[in-house]
Order: structure tokens, then sequence, then C-alpha cells
């Protein structure tokens, strides 16, 4: 299996926890990414290629115009406006009854785009983003000339990220653009798998009235766990993509004899829709070892689940999401990518 990676995502880091607690590193770090490299490279998975360039207007097939020159140009805003924090992290928030003003001061547009206050900016950020981007973009290109399957090896992270909005560590929603670039490319129906331990809303929201993707999310219920305010199971989809959107809140503890049976009832959904192609939304913090999550899947389960998946025999893109477990992410991935293939 090809990996599309860059070593751009290291320009994305700094990152602050929000709050009292700002001293302290953000879990969604650099050592994340590169140690599922270094994984990879050791265990010789496969070859490792660089993404391609594209131009913006693959970015706003899935995100909005003035949303993305936002993301372009906070940190430079933030810096010229004299702000002295080494985050751009947004305090003020569009709440109910207020107006989506297009505002000029930039702790306005922090708040304007994002809906929470833990996807700041650093010097490097955009480049980190659009470099993300451009390896999902890539996989996805990989998938329409023909390759089975391809791994993405994203980071930041995007499935939190809505059209307009960053959030949930996401700025632009990397499986959501390469679902996109499948249909763009010619594939009539594309469904995206989110594994992730956190629900996806940013790509639910996305594709919610639309039929031609379907967007299925196992995650922990979001009555209990972040991001609290979409992912249950009483979201179909809207109008034409009515039946289109597919959720499994799974409680706290949940482990693979109990995962396996939703991702069961996920996968026969998943094949009675017949997509084109798939793409996997591979967010590892449903490991049992990892310190922000509470899911028990192990380094083990992770390989079953590849096999599972890759026994539907799709053309298979898979794009890095969560997963906080540093020192076990990159063997995670390798167990799953691996069941893919073996399947
Ligand atoms: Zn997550």
């Amino acid at each position: 299996m090809i990996t599309i990676y860059s070593d751009d995502h290291n320009l994305h880091s700094g990152l602050l926890k929000p709050g009292d607690n700002e001293a302290e590193i953000s879990a969604e770090c650099p050592e994340r990414a590169n140690n599922v490299i270094a994984v990879l490279r050791d265990q010789g998975f496969g070859e490792i290629v660089a993404p391609g360039y594209f131009p913006d207007d693959k970015l706003t097939r899935i995100h909005a115009p003035d949303y993305v020159q936002f993301l372009q140009t906070a940190w430079q805003e933030w810096e010229a406006s004299g702000e002295t924090g080494k985050n751009a992290r947004p305090d003020t928030f569009v709440g109910a009854g207020m107006r989506h003003a297009e505002v000029e001061n930039i702790v306005g547009k922090l708040g304007r785009y994002s809906f929470d206050a833990t996807s700041p900016f650093v010097p490097g950020s955009w480049q980190a983003i659009r470099t993300s981007a451009n390896i999902a973009l890539t996989g996805a290109e990989l998938i329409r000339s023909g390759e089975k399957f391809a791994f993405a090896a994203c980071r930041p992270p995007g499935h939190h990220a809505t059209s307009r909005y960053c959030g949930g560590y996401c700025y632009l929603n990397n499986n959501s653009l390469a679902a996109q670039s499948l249909l763009d490319g010619g594939a009539k129906k594309v469904a995206i798998l989110d594994v992730d331990y956190h629900h996806g809303n940013g790509t639910q929201s996305i594709f919610y009235e639309r039929n031609d993707v379907l967007t299925i999310s196992l995650h922990a219920d979001p009555k209990i766990e972040y991001p609290f305010f979409l992912g249950y199971a009483d979201e179909p989809g809207e109008g034409p993509g009515d039946g289109s959107n597919v959720n499994y809140p799974l409680p706290f503890g949940t482990d693979w004899s109990h995962y396996q049976i939703a991702l069961a009832e996920a996968l026969d959904r998943l094949r009675r829709f017949a997509p084109d192609a798939l793409v996997v939304a591979l967010g590892l913090d449903i490991f049992a070892g990892d310190p922000t999550t509470y899911f028990e899947i192990s380094t083990d389960d992770f390989s079953r689940m590849g096999e599972v998946i890759g026994a539907l025999d799709l053309p298979t893109l898979v794009v890095l999401e969560g997963g906080y477990a540093v020192d076990w992410i990159g063997q995670n991935t390798l167990n799953f990518l691996s069941g893919i293939e073996n399947a």
C-alpha cells in the first residue's frame, strides 16, 4: 500500500492546551505522525511518496472561500494586530441569538470561524494544514488512477472541520476533500467510514443533505464525550440526504467484542449502499492505551478491524485522524493497514 506523507506537519508545532493549562502542550503533537511514519518505514510497509499540489478550487468544493482565506492569513493577522500569545486562539464565539458578522478584528475572526478553542494557529500552521489536504487529495488521485489502497498520513487531522468552522484540532476536512475529489473524478457514490473515537461532526454536516456520500461514524456517545452537540443515533440526514448518515454512539469501555457488532452492522449498511470507493477516517484514539479516551480496543484488534473493512473489497483510501498514544499510534496504524491488505 502506498503511503502519502510530508514533513510539513512539523511546522504545526508548539500547540498549547486552551484555558488555564496554556503551559501544557496539546495532545495533537507532531510526534504522532512522526511515530506513524517511523514504524511504517522500519517495517518496510510500502512505498512512501510526497503529496502533489492541488489548487484552491479543490478546497472550495467543500469549504467556504472566505473560511479558506481566513485559515491562510490567521497567524499573520494575529501577529500584525500586536497580539502576543504564542497560539492564535478564539475566546468569543457566535452563540445563539448573535450574528455571524463579517468582523475585521482577528480575535473576532477566530471566533467567527471556530466552534471551539482547541484549534489554534502558530506561524507554520497554514503550510501544514494545506499540505495535509494535499496528502488526502493525492490519495484520492491514486485511488482514481487505479490503486486499490492508499494511506494518507495527514496531520493536522480533519474530520471535525466543517465547511466554515475549525475545531477539535481540525482545519480542513481531509477525508471530505478526498471523497469529493473521488466523485469529481468519476465515482458515482462514495462512502466515508469514520472509526475515530470522537464523532466526525464536520464530515457529517458537510454531506448531511446529499445522497452521493454515505457517512457512517462509530464513536463514543456524544452525551458523555466530545463533540457533545452532534453524533446521536437519530441523525439520518436531511432532504435528499435522508438515510445517508448513520451514527453508532457507543458507551465508555467499549471493547472489541462489542465494537465488532456495531462495525458489522455499519459494514452491512455500507455494502447495501454499494459505493464505488471507500474513505476510512482512521482515528487510533479508540485504543485502550490512549491517554485521552475511554474505549478498550487493543493493538491486535486493529488488525481484525482492518481485515473486516478490507473484506469489503473496495478501492479504499485510509486517512489519518486522531490518536494520542504517541508510542503506539504507529504500530496500531500498521496493524490496521496490514489487516486491510491481508483481508
Ligand atoms: Zn478523536
